[in-house]
């Protein structure tokens, strides 16, 4: 394959120049952090699950008209997607009480919340990504008003779809955090879906025994991580054919 200029690198996933202006390409690494970096670790096969699992759930979610930045899968670890301008924030949506909500509060994890909870943290490694208010959030301008009330609904939206989709398959969504990007289209912005939608930054809970299905399994040291990912995606029907190398072409696979 052609050398690629290498845009930007993050803890999971590398970001290169696209073939076509507006483009860049996704590539899915096996790499595994938590603790903002205090924990790293791989975790074999998970770029290939977590490249196939996003796609799926990228794909299903603009069947209902959400818009993302996903244009389509290149090979087993990379995607197309469009180049945005990333909002800095992390929207978070809580169904259950789980990770940081609960430490925040004392509370037992597993309580199902009354409502679907959004809290917003402003993505800065050096300061551990903060939890932020939405008054921070316009007074700082990390977005207008329009636009966290855009990111609010969609991100509502999503949780509604995939809370669904995902109980149809035997597993509880508990939280998750989604990223927003700014996507020009001549003088016209509007916000889509970027970044990932899988077992790294969802918590997927069997359930009917709750076991954890997610990255919980590796921030705590609960063994058996790649088989959770491919567990989740044997349940949504897209677990990759085996036998089949990490850079084969979506065009060569049968
Ligand atoms: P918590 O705030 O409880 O740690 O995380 C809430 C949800 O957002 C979890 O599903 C978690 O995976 C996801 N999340 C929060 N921050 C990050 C992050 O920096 N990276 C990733 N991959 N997921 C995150």
């Amino acid at each position: 394959m052609a050398r690629r200029r290498q845009i930007y690198e993050g803890k999971a996933k590398i970001i290169f120049e696209g073939p076509e202006p507006g483009t860049v390409v996704q590539y899915f690494k096996d790499d595994a952090t938590a603790g903002n970096g205090a924990k790293s670790g791989i975790i074999t096969g998970k770029g290939v699950l977590n490249n196939r699992i996003s796609e799926y759930l990228m794909l299903r979610l603009q069947d209902m008209g959400i818009p993302t930045h996903f244009i389509r899968r290149l090979n087993m670890r990379e995607q197309l997607v469009k180049e945005v301008e990333i909002v800095p924030l992390e929207v978070v949506v809580r169904n259950v009480v789980a990770g940081s909500l609960s430490k925040r509060f004392g509370l037992p994890e597993g309580e199902r919340l009354p409502r679907a909870l959004v809290e917003y943290y402003y993505k800065n490694d050096a300061l551990n990504d903060p939890l932020v208010s939405e008054n921070h959030i316009t007074t700082f301008q990390w977005a207008h008003p329009q636009e966290l009330e855009d990111m609010e609904t969609l991100a509502l939206r999503v949780n509604d779809f995939l809370s669904g989709l995902l109980a149809g398959v035997g597993i509880t969504l508990v939280d998750f955090k989604l990223e927003f990007g700014r996507l020009w289209e001549g003088d016209e912005m509007r916000l889509v879906l970027a970044d990932e939608i899988s077992p790294d930054n969802c918590r997927l809970w069997d359930i009917r025994t709750n076991e954890k299905m997610d990255k919980d399994r590796f921030r705590r040291d609960l063994g058996r991580v790649e088989e959770a990912y491919q567990e989740v995606a044997r349940r949504l029907g897209i677990l990759p054919e085996s036998g089949k190398g990490d850079n084969m072409t979506a065009e060569n696979e049968q």
